[in-house]
């Protein structure tokens, strides 16, 4: 437990309110925010879940998914508890709303960790929503650029403005959430809103790699109609932003028949009229991972499930074919022939 930054009393010092988040929780003594893990003592704000690690690994950075940093290379991987969205399909509920058992840690233990991981590029907060984790992150992010190691966030983007340019300097790639592209959406399965995530897309682009991830949820947000609007917006933050439709299936709280893959098929074609780098998730065809050049459409890197089978870069991630400098941060390498 750590005091948490973010939060301003009330006169009477009866409740405090946390600007962490646009949920902006008006909390009492002795009682907790939406995300359960910052708690109102006395007056002052506590990150109840510093330092308690849910989860942590390595992983392939695809697996994030990341398909633009650093192509082909591991991430050590860890992730907590708690959430400050509730989504009716969530992927990670026994972390992000259940009670898992934790172990502590400092950021110093985890830098050290990560150090001693072979081939390792950094550290990805992901698993759960590493935003309501801030300070935790934070100062371990700081430690990590220290010592010379890459930062990954994996998130919802839902944060306030303040907190998240404070962050950034020391994020090098994140892999934001857009849910679906109307505000009607999150609030009815997420317990959320869409404009928040809209700004912090939109200012995390001008300071690191970002890449989004959509998760198309079978009559909920996979219109023709609402996919040309997500991406017509995508195109125009940067059109050269990589895009993850991902098929959803059935989980935790909703139970709609899994995403038709006519569906998935029709949203890339969509999507791909407007941006260079559209992947499907969860579809189980090998082509749906591979990257083509803008440009030329050669293929770039030629990627099966997680592993990197060939890529047709030069050194400076530029196509070997014709030149076309690529929206690639850092050496991508194949793991197989
Ligand atoms: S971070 Fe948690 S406590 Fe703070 S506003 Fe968001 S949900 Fe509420």
């Amino acid at each position: 437990m750590r005091r948490a930054e973010f939060f301003v009393r009330d006169s009477e010092k009866r409740h405090l309110t946390c600007h962490l988040c646009p949920n902006r929780c008006v909390i009492r003594d002795n009682k907790t925010g939406v995300c359960r893990v910052r708690k109102n003592i006395d007056g002052v704000l506590y990150a109840l879940n510093y330092g308690e690690v849910s989860s942590y690994g390595m992983d392939p950075i695809e697996k994030k998914p990341l398909y633009h940093f650093y192509p082909g290379h591991q991430i050590f991987s860890l992730g907590t508890v708690g959430c400050n969205l509730h989504c009716r399909f969530c992927q990670n509920w026994e972390i992000a709303h259940g009670e898992p058992p934790t172990v502590r840690v400092t950021p110093e233990e985890i830098v050290h960790l990560a150090r001693q991981q072979r081939q390792c590029i950094g550290i990805a907060y992901t698993y759960s929503e590493p935003l309501v984790w801030y300070e935790f992150v934070s100062e371990t992010a700081v430690l990590a650029h220290e010592a010379g190691l890459k930062n990954v966030l994996v998130t919802n983007g839902f944060i306030e403005q303040e907190p998240l340019e404070k962050l950034l300097p020391h994020v090098d790639a994140m892999n934001i959430d857009v849910k679906a592209f109307t505000n009607d959406y999150y609030r009815r399965l997420c317990a959320g809103r869409l404009d928040p995530v809209r700004r912090t897309v939109e200012i995390a682009v001008r300071h690191c790699l970002v890449e989004l991830t959509t998760l198309l949820v079978t009559g909920e947000n996979d219109s023709p109609g609402e996919i040309r609007e997500l991406v017509d917006w995508i195109a125009r933050v940067d059109r050269e932003i990589p895009l993850h439709l991902s098929r959803y299936f059935p989980h935790y709280r909703f139970d709609a028949p899994p995403t038709p893959l006519a569906t998935m098929r029709c949203a890339r074609e969509i999507a791909r009229e407007k941006l260079p780098y559209v992947y499907l998730g969860n579809v189980g065809d090998v082509e749906n991972g591979y990257t083509y050049c803008p440009q030329c459409r050669k293929k770039v890197i030629e990627r099966s499930g997680y592993i990197i089978r060939a890529v047709h870069l030069r050194e400076d991630n530029r196509c070997r074919h014709c030149g076309y400098a690529l929206n690639i941060v850092g050496e991508a390498r194949a793991t197989a022939s």
